[in-house]
């Protein structure tokens, strides 16, 4: 890290997520200035960089039982990021979100709004898979965020669709029911966010398939209108 970013460092406070974006700065030959927005100039090598920084992470209990870190898959540029909960079974074997059966109906329903998988970003709120599926901790929350804060942060999405309640939880920092959750938009650093239900909780509940279908509706005129 460079001298003028350790001075402005020093003068804010020592915070996480600042040092963690001068470092991407350093890594995509940025030096020497300090703004808010910067444009990233290859987001994709950067992603993969990153991803190659942090596969190996023990910052919280899941690193124990994962097979493999679960980063996020899809177009660096896109305008429309697609966050889940955590990676499941078949995530885990192939390093890759949204792989399982949940995966194969997650493309359905961007089929159903003529988006391909190739356009958007996909990714998790925690990014090794909690055992038996069950609900990351907050410890495991917070541990993990950061780096979910720092691929919003590189990609820049003009809207983000949380799956799920764990994911709207994470991202809205509340503890409100997803029902409470849906139907709107929220504004989450400048992007436009809406929460709606998980695939995998689709798979069960197919009384939800309808009103899910309702909400890939509203998002879709969003990202239309952004
Ligand atoms: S879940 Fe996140 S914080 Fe925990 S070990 Fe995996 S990458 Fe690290």
């Amino acid at each position: 890290m460079n001298n003028q970013v350790k001075r402005y460092l020093s003068k804010t406070g020592n915070n996480e997520i600042l040092e963690r974006r001068f470092e991407l700065l350093e890594l995509s030959g940025i030096k020497n200035f300090f703004i808010d927005r910067v444009e990233i100039p290859d987001k994709g090598e950067i992603l993969s960089k990153l991803a190659l920084k942090y596969k190996d992470c023990k910052k919280c209990g899941l690193s124990n039982t994962r097979h493999n870190f679960v980063y996020g898959q899809g177009n660096p540029d896109a305008d429309i990021m697609f966050i889940g909960e955590g990676p499941g079974e078949q995530e885990d074997r192939q390093g890759i979100p949204f792989v399982g059966a949940a995966g194969q109906l997650f493309n359905k329903m961007l089929k159903a709004i003529s988006l391909e998988r190739e356009e958007v970003y996909i990714t998790n709120i925690v990014k090794c898979r909690p055992p038996k599926n069950r609900n990351p901790l907050p410890d495991e929350i917070e541990s993990c965020i950061p780096y979910l804060y720092e691929q919003i942060w590189i990609i820049r999405p003009k809207t983000i669709c949380a799956l799920g309640k764990v994911a709207g939880n994470s991202l809205l920092n509340n503890n409100d029911t997803l029902g409470s959750m849906r139907g709107k938009f929220y504004n989450f650093q400048d992007i436009k966010l809406m929460v709606t239900y998980h695939p995998s909780a689709l798979l069960y509940h197919i009384e939800w398939k309808r009103p899910a279908w309702e909400d890939l509706k509203m998002l879709m005129r969003e990202y239309r209108k952004v």
